[in-house]
């Protein structure tokens, strides 16, 4: 039987970094292995018809339990095929503050550190190349051209007194501007595109697809291979060197409690003999929750041929001590499931999301059958702190709404509307940002290598890992953290010039 170096499981956002990279050695082999196809529907190319992803071909189409806070269950899409959820995510880019990450006090994954792996990821233009990249795979920039409700927005918030940020995506500005997408020469980019297609007749890699892995094989404590099952044949496959779990922050957990690997109890009630009792898998799930000011438009909201969201503005709430709002402007009448409203054309939404929740959910399988869906319950806003940060965003938000800018766009406030209390709104209309992270953490479940403890040979390395989510949207830290774990992998660290300041 062919055996591998290494066995990457998921084609995902990390998934495809660490295989083109990887792949660099020539003495590496790596099979790469996603569930998903390799052609994807068209609409995937189309950075404005995004919306229209989930639920397809490229999705897995999960749901959340229905929250306790707002009475019910929200769509959580993520990506199935070549590039994950890269290739069904709404393309902005976007690292998250500088605060974020060392507020995770972990050695080796300090903003500092990660700079020179951001880096590394991408080719922007215009920008400060001692924060940015000039000559990595991912071609980012802001969108060519700008949807004229943005530019609008955009000096509603200064209008409205927030300072103007030259590069939102750096990771080292607060303020308004135009954040990066993933978007070039008007088509989107996904992750795959940028580093794994351009790669693939490389002799040393072999990649698997339409292929779902439903266990690791485990042999005496170290991780040897994977079960997959491709056309209704199950097939085992064999790792020299480690396997990889980049499966997401759903799939990842899922394979690893299908697998023995995880809080045993509830394995057990699973009727999944547990060989490793990590009761950290599964647990510390986050997400951005998103609420906002709903709009009626006074005159016709133009469909653009963007992303819906060119604008981001990154804001402290009062109570808080580092970046914790992300406002957005959105050119969809965007709301809470089953909430009336406009319809697209008629309406917009200045968004709220919020980046530093202290609310904390679950992954969890319910069943040793591999096609039973793990049952996910983000747990939004349980933490009271959440609904008081997002309230503070809901004022800062009806303030740029309300400023001179935006007048020939507003009609009428219909969320949460004149008499609407702002608390009740916080809980009710809200939605997910799509950003699951934090289910196999970072200094819990694994080390700081990234190697599962408990396991010899198995590495996660995906949004799982965050030990807590960043205050950005997940693509670029997941992308940059692929990037650093493959170094870690090969031990290739590289030098890099010029060490440029991360000062605000
Ligand atoms: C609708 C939506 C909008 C979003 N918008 C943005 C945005 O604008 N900007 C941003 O930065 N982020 C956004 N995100 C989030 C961002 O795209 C993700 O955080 C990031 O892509 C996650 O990367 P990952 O490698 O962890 O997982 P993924 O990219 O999800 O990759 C996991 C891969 O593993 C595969 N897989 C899973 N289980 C198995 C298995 N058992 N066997 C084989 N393969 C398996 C999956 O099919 C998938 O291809 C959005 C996400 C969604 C869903």
């Amino acid at each position: 039987m062919h055996e591998w170096d290494y066995i990457i499981v998921g084609a995902g956002s990390a998934g495809s970094v660490l295989a083109a990279r990887l792949t660099e050695h020539s003495d590496v082999s790596v099979l790469l292995i996603e569930a998903g196809g390799r052609d994807l529907p068209p609409a995937v190319a189309v950075p404005a018809a995004w919306p229209t992803l989930s639920g397809s071909a490229a999705d897995w189409a999960d749901v959340t339990t229905t929250q306790v806070t707002s009475g019910v269950s929200e769509p959580m899409p993520h990506g199935r095929g070549l590039g994950g959820s890269s290739a069904i995510n709404a393309m902005v880019f976007t690292r998250g503050h500088r605060t974020s990450y060392d507020a995770w006090q972990l050695p080796g994954w300090t903003f500092a550190d990660m700079l020179p792996y951001f880096r590394r990821s991408e080719t922007t233009a215009g920008r400060d190349p001692r924060l940015r990249g000039t000559d990595g795979p991912l071609t980012v920039g802001p969108a060519a051209r700008p949807h004229p409700l943005f530019a609008d927005g955009l000096t509603a918030a200064l209008e409205a007194g927030h300072p103007f940020a030259d590069d939102p995506s750096s990771g080292v500005r607060e303020g308004f501007g135009w954040t990066d997408l993933t978007v070039a020469l008007g088509h989107r980019q996904t992750v795959a595109d940028a580093y794994l297609r351009p790669v693939l007749g490389r002799p040393n890699l072999t990649v698997e697809t339409n292929a779902t892995v439903y266990a690791l094989t485990i042999d005496n404590g170290r991780c040897t291979g994977v079960a997959f099952v491709r056309d209704g044949r199950p097939h085992t496959v064999t790792a020299g060197t480690e396997v990889i779990l980049a499966a997401g922050a759903i799939g990842t957990p899922h394979l690893l409690h299908l697998s023995g690997i995880g809080p045993a109890a509830e394995l057990e009630q699973a009727g999944i003999t547990p060989l490793v009792d990590a009761p950290g898998v599964g647990q510390n799930l986050q997400d951005h929750p998103v609420s906002g000011v709903l709009y009626r438009a006074a005159r016709s909201v133009p469909p653009g041929d963007g992303n819906h969201a060119e604008i981001t503005g990154l804001v402290q709430s009062p109570a808080a001590t580092r970046p914790d709002l992300q406002l957005l402007f959105v050119d969809l009448p965007l709301r809470g499931a089953g909430l009336p409203g406009p319809d697209a054309g008629e309406g917009y939404a200045l968004q709220v999301a919020l980046m530093a929740p202290h609310s904390r959910g679950t992954v969890r399988t319910v069943s040793a059958d591999p096609l039973t869906r793990p049952v996910i319950d983000p747990r939004y806003n349980t933490d009271g702190r959440d609904v008081a940060a997002l309230v503070a965003g809901l004022e800062i938000a009806r303030d740029i709404g309300e400023s001179a800018a935006l007048r020939p766009w507003r009609g009428r406030e219909v969320l949460p509307g004149p008499d609407g209390d702002l608390r009740a709104s916080a809980l009710r209309n809200i939605r997910s940002y799509h950003h699951y992270a934090g289910t196999c953490r970072i200094g819990d479940v694994l080390d700081l290598e990234l190697r599962v403890r408990g396991v010899d040979a198995l590495r996660v390395i995906d949004a799982s890992v965050l030990p807590a989510i960043v205050s950005g949207n997940t693509n670029a830290p997941v992308v940059g953290i692929a990037e650093r774990a493959a170094d870690l992998i090969t031990g290739s660290r590289k030098e890099v010039v010029g060490g440029p300041s991360v000062g605000r």
